[in-house]
């Protein structure tokens, strides 16, 4: 089981946030947020297929190192949401979440992706 937020380069527990970028204590790589966090939804997702994706849920599996507000504006990005208030949670995008996450990992690009591009 891997609950929590890894190291790109050297899979160790990620424990600090700045804003953009969680550090690594061990290997001292900077990992941006939003990768590190999609790298989590997408251990739930495996290990739990049919958990429905909430922020609350994803602080709690990330161990609570990001805010929830950077969560839901990352789930928020990255997937639709459903429903309303407390009852909301969020659904992969037309385009599959391991696709997007691949071209996020080997594109290198964080911070922001192409939104919407294909609603
Ligand atoms: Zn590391």
């Amino acid at each position: 089981m891997k609950k929590g937020v890894f190291c790109q380069t050297c899979s160790s527990p990620l424990a600090y946030q700045t804003r953009y970028f969680l550090h690594c204590p061990f290997c001292q790589t900077t990992n941006p947020v939003d990768i590190a966090i999609l790298q989590a939804v997408k251990e739930l997702r495996t290990l739990f297929p049919e958990e429905k994706i909430t922020t609350l849920k994803i602080h709690d599996w990330t161990g609570k190192i990001v805010s929830k507000p950077r969560i839901r504006q990352i789930l928020k990005n990255h997937f639709i949401r459903q429903g309303h208030g407390k009852y909301s949670y969020y659904m992969e995008k037309k385009i599959t979440f391991n696709k997007e996450l691949n071209t996020v990992l080997s594109s290198n690009i964080y911070g922001v992706l192409p939104e919407d591009d294909d609603m």
